[in-house]
């Protein structure tokens, strides 16, 4: 029995980085829901078997925002994800609201909430960006929701989406973007602040079209590492003596004081360089800011 034949296709949301997803309707109850095509280009095996056997376990996770997967179905090669249907993503929602400070607070811990009961599951996301926090709004107040957690393990994190469109770099951690291949969960808290800083200017912190011109932005704004700095640094693969030396900017200056002081705090210690150094979510959630 074909089993994706119970899914009617009502329309495409949009092209991520593994595939096409699309609005269809559960045919057995009418529930509407979001069905991501995995595509895994070169691919001759078909999809490998550790990777279905991670996203059945992504089913586990059930985390208010994180987004739900309701169903895992492979077929002709190809795994087709049933998702919960979101009413957008944060891209979309910055460019239609002015948002308040109170707002930014908000929308920062709940994506702070979802990524830390992701990783306290012992599942990173690795590729987080403002078009993977969806958001459905309840009660005129918008809830976050995290997609593609664990997909990155699955499928790798791709250079280029199935569409041949470069992945995004922006949001992406010195330690990733110097080539080191110990990935940890801090990782995704850079990405974080990156999103926090976001939330506040509404524009992208940083927006390198290269891994090296990634890595001037970053070292313009937050300096260039040293030895002491980052211990280890200049061991990671794609490290180069030759890099300017950069002193580094004051975020409140580059972000026009579009924080208060508790906020920038906490913007720093997500944007800190050393991945060791940098401030788990554990304590970042309970961070003064939020008590504002
Ligand atoms: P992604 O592969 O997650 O980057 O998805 C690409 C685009 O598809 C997103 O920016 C959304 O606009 C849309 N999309 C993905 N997942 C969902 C969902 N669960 N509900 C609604 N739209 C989605």
């Amino acid at each position: 029995m074909d089993q994706l034949s119970r899914y009617k296709k009502q329309a495409k949301l949009g092209e991520g980085t593994y595939g096409e997803v699309f609005r269809v309707q559960d045919t057995e109850n009418n529930e509407i829901l979001a069905m991501k095509k995995i595509q895994v280009e070169n691919d001759e095996e078909g999809i490998p078997g550790t990777a279905i056997r991670e996203i059945s376990l992504l089913r586990e996770l059930n985390h208010e925002n994180v987004v739900k997967i309701r169903r895992v179905i492979c077929q002709n090669r190809k795994v087709y994800i049933m998702f919960e249907h979101c009413e957008m993503d944060l891209r979309k929602f910055m460019n239609a609201n002015d948002l308040s400070q109170k707002l930014v607070r908000e929308l920062t811990k709940q994506v702070m909430a979802g990524t830390n009961y992701c990783h306290i599951h012992r599942v990173m996301h690795r590729d987080l960006k403002p078009q993977n926090v969806l958001l459905n709004i309840s009660g005129g107040q918008p809830i976050c929701k995290l997609a593609d957690f664990g997909l990155a393990r699955s499928f790798g994190v791709p250079i280029r989406h199935y569409t041949h469109e470069i992945v995004t770099l922006w949001y992406r951690s010195p330690e990733v973007l110097l080539g080191s291949k110990l990935y940890s969960t801090a990782v995704d808290v850079w990405s974080i602040g990156c999103i926090m800083a976001e939330l506040s200017t509404g524009e992208p912190l940083f927006q390198g079209r290269s891994e090296v011109e990634m890595l001037f932005e970053i070292f313009q704004l937050r300096g260039t590492p040293t030895e002491d700095s980052w211990p280890g640094v200049s061991q990671l693969k794609d490290w180069r003596d030759t890099f300017p030396k950069l002193m580094g900017q004051s975020l409140q200056k580059r972000l026009r004081n579009s924080l208060s002081a508790q906020g920038f705090d906490l913007l720093e210690k997500l944007l800190e360089m050393d991945p060791g150094k940098r401030i788990p979510l554990s304590e970042a959630m309970s961070h003064k800011w939020f008590l504002e």
